[in-house]
């Protein structure tokens, strides 16, 4: 690809940016492709550890043109796209973001940078069991996406963690290739909705180990066996598995915005007509509004409709 800069950057330091991407997760990077070619100057907050949920994947099956790429260098590609048209990169965590003032404030490693608009993109985190082995298994076994992985587990004996929707989805969706899904929950009841739970427990690939966590996850390269305690007795047995998914929740990103944008009560970004915030000229992309689908391509897509929305802001304001 041949480098085209469409959007030039402020002259000073006085001069605001156009647009200020706080994010670099695919959401982010496909807004700044699609502010740049528009030619809004667009600065991105990258996090000092940039590039999202994708980073800590290996190969991705599922995003369209890009079969088995891993995800690191499928978000270099979105970065050097992005800084491609133009776009300014900061490797740097955003300290502060001021929505009370024209233009919008963000503070970056003690500086503070100035932008007409901001398109919030910090995603979600997924949370992890907190045990032993787990960590250095992530893309070697252990997932948090049956729709990413689950092909990797045909006619395998796979295990899911949780016990609310996503665990009963992960379920689903694995038990189309697995030989057997094995449902690992804490309590004896499910937080599930009834619907999703009886489509659950019909399936005949699919058991239930009710009252039961993992406390040790086994593997020298891949993920080999699982240790569990029975809460009912406390008894520790061993339960070799070929994958394990974890579906206990995701905590968005958004610590900065709190007091600023409205959240809903899990700290999500709460959007209205699908990309706007409740501060005129701060747009919303990505898994820190969208608890649902929570996939690289429905970011990207999220993205590019934040910044089309910023794009119609943005001349609408001149
Ligand atoms: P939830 O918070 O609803 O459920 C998390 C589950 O993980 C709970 O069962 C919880 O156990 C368990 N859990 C939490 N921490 C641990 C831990 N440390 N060890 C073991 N188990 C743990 O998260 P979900 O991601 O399932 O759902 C989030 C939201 O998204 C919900 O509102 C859900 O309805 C929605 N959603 C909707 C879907 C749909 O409509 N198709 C699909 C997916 C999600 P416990 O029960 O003991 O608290």
């Amino acid at each position: 690809m041949d480098q085209q800069i469409f959007a030039s950057k402020p002259n000073n330091s006085k001069e605001p940016w156009d647009v200020a991407i706080i994010g670099s997760g695919p959401a982010g990077l496909t807004a700044a492709i699609y502010t740049t070619r528009g030619a809004a100057s667009t600065i991105i907050f990258g996090g000092e550890v940039w590039g999202g949920q994708l980073m800590l994947t290996t190969e991705v099956d599922n995003y369209p043109a890009h079969p088995g790429i891993m995800g690191p260098d499928l978000m270099a590609k979105m970065r050097e796209h992005a800084q491609m048209f133009g776009a300014e990169f900061l490797q740097k965590n955003v300290t502060a973001v001021d929505t009370s003032v024209k233009p919008f404030k963000i503070t970056a490693d003690g500086v503070d940078y100035f932008s007409k608009s901001i398109i919030v993109a910090t995603g979600a985190e997924t949370l992890w069991l907190e045990v032993p082995g787990i960590k250095e298994l992530i893309g070697r076994g252990v997932s948090s996406c049956a729709p990413c992985d689950a092909p990797f587990f045909k006619d395998k004996k796979v295990a899911v963690v949780g016990g609310g929707d996503s665990a009963m989805e992960e379920a689903l969706v694995l038990s189309k290739y697995a030989l057997e899904v094995t449902i690992i929950h804490r309590k004896d009841t499910f937080k599930a909705s009834v619907a999703m739970q009886e489509k659950v427990k019909s399936n005949p690939k699919i058991k239930i180990l009710w009252n039961t966590e993992v406390v040790k996850v086994n593997g020298e390269l891949r993920l080999e066996s699982l240790d569990l305690r029975n809460n009912s007795d406390n008894s520790i047995s061993n339960f070799p598995i070929d994958g394990l998914f974890i579906a206990i929740g995701h905590t968005p990103s958004t610590t900065v915005f709190s007091g600023k944008i409205n959240l809903d009560e899990k700290g999500y970004v709460v959007a209205s007509d699908k990309t706007k915030t409740s501060v005129p000229g701060v747009f919303v992309a990505g898994d820190v509004e969208d608890h649902r689908y929570k996939q690289a391509i429905t970011a990207s897509g999220f993205g590019c409709m934040a910044a089309m929305d910023c794009l119609t802001f943005l001349s609408e304001i001149k």
